[in-house]
């Protein structure tokens, strides 16, 4: 007879663990008790030794499905006279920093949703330890009702009944509820409840009207995808003139206007249930407005019950965010009624607060596998953990940067990135950031003394750490670098490539195009892309027209153009230097033809992607004195077009011609260095068609080749290098 003492930390709590663990000593007739301390979830066992190693092996090979278990740690403990095995109260103490994100609703749930037998049978907010929002409602830790905004909500007999039997797959989960003693959800305008409501609201939305409706991280406006006339509306509502919006859809009908590959089809479904990137299928039927420019819509399945029985088969909902362009996602009732509310012809709510506002991501699968592009509802707050060696981990705060900000808390060894903030130049989303900082402390239970922001002076997010003692500047590309090597648990040297829109660099000049070698903390930026002397400064990302012909005059070649613009960039007025792989693109996609305004962020690129396709001829490009001299390739487009090449012959080459001129300046610092791990991000690395051949090319030859996965290599997940980065340095100075 042994006893042991088993402590397991990672995402354990709020996921059934404790009665998962019940059930299995249960089963094999072992005694002890299970509870949740602070940080982890802890277990004692006793019985035979090879039955109390079995039952190890089964708790990790078994866990709950949305557990994650980080770290196992198993001691011996003196046998004790006791029988049964129990679920003990939760003990304090330590710290939780594993809260769980937001689960869409499980296939158990689904079934009672839709069953009439059962009492939960089209109760919009069914849940279980298996599903639910967990991230959005929590207020506090532990992670226990009166911490969260069901707090409101008391149980019914039967629900707390279900609640407090460990042997229910309602255990212990927060959200539970039911018809009679659960939020109800009503629609504006209208004395309904619930399903009449839902069914009210499609009934409006199949008329071609626009619902605003509360989800999980805020509100969405949702009409009907195959009205112009709807989605017309929405934009202009939104003031969103161009950029493809979302979709929603059941699993069913999304063959119907889209390719789904297996692991798409995974993606979609998965607890996380983001929107995913899916090529448009040959029957695409949806209205022209919902996505222009690109070959891809934007798609989720109802991730909730209530968006599930919103959404029925065959139905295609636009699902936008319930904001207006620039602002963050609206998820408080009052804001919702004074401003999404009179513009919408229905308001679909209900009283759980929403304590975070998150979100819906953004992935897609691409060569180097998922690819999160924005990351928030279903991943966030979930940790990347990084020991390094011999080394004390510090708590720190990254601020992040400007655009599609994020911020990082960093605990000991964990890095929580949070959710997705947007671009700090609007005030909202300012407070937003303030308030997200300290939710982040607060439920986390960490203040942290030392800051890491980016080296730009202006950036308001580099002004708010300045604000505190301790402050480590990141240049931006190291750390986009950084955030790669610290989600694949890196310690380098590596070969970093960024290729960026833009960012401050350590000469005070844009980068955006480079290539270091070394450790993240100490990288040497050993190649860039070729620096040309752009016109226009921060406009210069706006109009195109401003890099294209700072491109060509670069190169030496003349072309038709404003005088004034050329008189500029002769005379140097409002030019600085730019190495940027972002302007290159613009500069590419003007020089291919592509002149629509620039209505949101690299627009002209995501066409110029659009037209081009995978292809084997390219431009040579040369290195010389440590840059790589891609500019060149901006009036070989416009030759090439001018000859009668199709744009989208033009398009393919230029894609082909930046990923050769990736692999050979890799081949490069490889013989120089004799390093063989290749890192690619930076915002630029979005491009499919681009990083998939890059990724392609060079693992050909031999690379071991890394990108953002789960973390996004756009500036959304800046924060997270700049955190790792600062612990390098931190241990430096001490
Ligand atoms: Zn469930
Ligand atoms: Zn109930
Ligand atoms: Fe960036």
């Amino acid at each position: 007879m042994v006893r042991r003492r088993i402590i397991l930390s990672g995402i354990v709590q709020g996921v059934g663990f404790r009665p998962f663990v019940w059930r299995t000593a249960d089963e094999m007739k072992l005694t002890g008790f299970v509870c949740n301390t602070g940080a982890s979830l802890l277990a004692e066992v006793q019985g035979e030794e090879k039955e109390t190693e079995r039952f190890l092996r089964r708790l990790l090979a078994e866990a709950p499905a949305n557990s994650r278990v980080e770290e196992v740690t198993v001691y011996e403990a003196p046998v004790r006279a006791e029988t049964g095995f129990r679920i003990l109260k939760s003990r304090s103490g330590g710290q939780q920093l594993d809260l769980s994100p937001d689960l869409a609703m499980c296939d158990a749930c689904r079934r009672e949703l839709t069953d009439p037998s059962c009492r939960r049978f089209g109760h919009p907010f069914i849940s279980c330890t298996a599903c639910g929002p967990r991230f959005s409602i929590a207020a506090a830790i532990p992670y226990d009702r009166e911490n969260t905004s069901m707090k409101a909500f008391d149980m019914c007999c039967e629900c707390k009944r279900e609640y407090t039997s460990p042997a229910d797959r309602r255990y212990h989960a927060q959200p539970v509820s039911c018809l009679s003693c659960g939020p109800v959800l009503t629609l504006s305008g209208t004395d309904l409840k619930n399903l009449s409501a839902i069914e009210k609201a499609r009934e409006l939305i199949l008329g071609g009207g626009i619902v605003a409706a509360k989800g999980i991280g805020g509100f969405h406006f949702i009409c009907d995808a195959r009205s112009e006339a709807a989605v017309k509306r929405l934009r202009k509502i939104k003031n969103r003139e161009h950029k493809p919006l979302a979709v929603m859809a059941r699993m069913e009908t999304v063959p119907g206007f889209a390719a789904v590959s297996e692991s798409e089809r995974q993606l979609l479904s998965s607890p996380a249930a983001p929107i995913c990137l899916l090529k448009k299928g040959p029957d695409y039927f949806l209205a022209p407005s919902v996505s222009f420019d690109t070959g891809y819509i934007g798609v989720m399945l109802p991730y909730t019950p209530l968006h599930y029985l919103l959404v029925r088969e065959g139905d295609v909902f636009v699902a936008t965010s319930g904001n207006f362009s620039g602002e963050p996602i609206c998820y408080s009732d009052e804001d919702a009624e004074t401003s999404l509310g009179p513009a919408a012809d229905g308001l679909l709510t209900h009283g759980r607060r929403i304590m975070m506002p998150c979100d819906d991501s953004v992935a897609g699968i691409t060569k180097a596998g998922l690819q999160v592009l924005r990351r928030s509802r279903g991943y966030v707050p979930e940790s990347v953990t990084v020991f390094v060696k011999g080394k004390k981990p510090a708590d720190i705060l990254a601020a992040g940067s400007d655009l599609k900000n994020t911020i990082c808390l960093k605990a000991g060894s964990r890095y929580i990135l949070s959710q997705h903030i947007g671009d700090l130049m609007n005030p909202k989303n300012y407070d937003l950031f303030l308030r997200t900082i300290k939710r982040f402390g607060a439920i986390f239970g960490r203040e942290p003394e030392t800051f890491c922001c980016d080296l730009h002076p202006d950036y308001l997010s580099s002004g708010y750490a300045a604000g505190f003692g301790k402050v480590i500047k990141v240049q931006h590309h190291a750390a986009h670098i950084a955030a790669v090597m610290a989600e694949h648990g890196l310690e380098g040297p590596v070969i970093g490539v960024a290729f960026d829109g833009t960012g401050y660099g350590t000469d005070g000049s844009d980068w955006g195009g480079e290539f270091f070698a070394g450790m993240p903390h100490r990288f040497r930026r050993l190649y860039h892309l070729e620096t040309v002397m752009l016109q226009g400064g921060d406009r210069a990302s706006e109009e195109p027209e401003r890099s294209f012909v700072s491109y060509m005059l670069h190169c030496g070649e003349d072309t038709v153009c404003d005088p004034l613009l050329k008189e500029a960039l002769v005379k140097g007025i409002n030019v600085c230097p730019s190495s940027s792989c972002g302007r290159l693109f613009d500069a590419a996609a003007r020089a291919c033809g592509i002149r629509c305004p620039q209505t949101y962020e690299a627009r002209g690129s995501i066409i110029f992607e659009a037209m081009a396709e995978p292809c084997d001829s390219f431009w040579p490009v040369e290195i010389k004195n440590g840059e790589v001299l891609t500019a060149g390739l901006v009036p070989a487009v416009a030759r090439a077009l001018a000859e009668g090449a199709a744009p989208g012959e033009c398009a393919s080459r230029f894609h082909r011609s930046l990923a050769e001129a990736v692999l050979g300046t890799c081949i490069r610092i490889r013989e120089e260095t004799g390093l063989g791990a290749v890192c690619l991000s930076g915002g630029v690395f979005q491009n499919r068609l681009l990083s998939d051949t890059c990724f392609g090319l060079l693992e050909n030859r031999g690379f071991e080749v890394y990108t953002g996965n789960r973390i996004p290599v756009n500036d959304g997940g800046l924060a997270l290098g700049q955190a790792y980065i600062g612990q390098l340095l931190y241990e430096e100075d001490d």
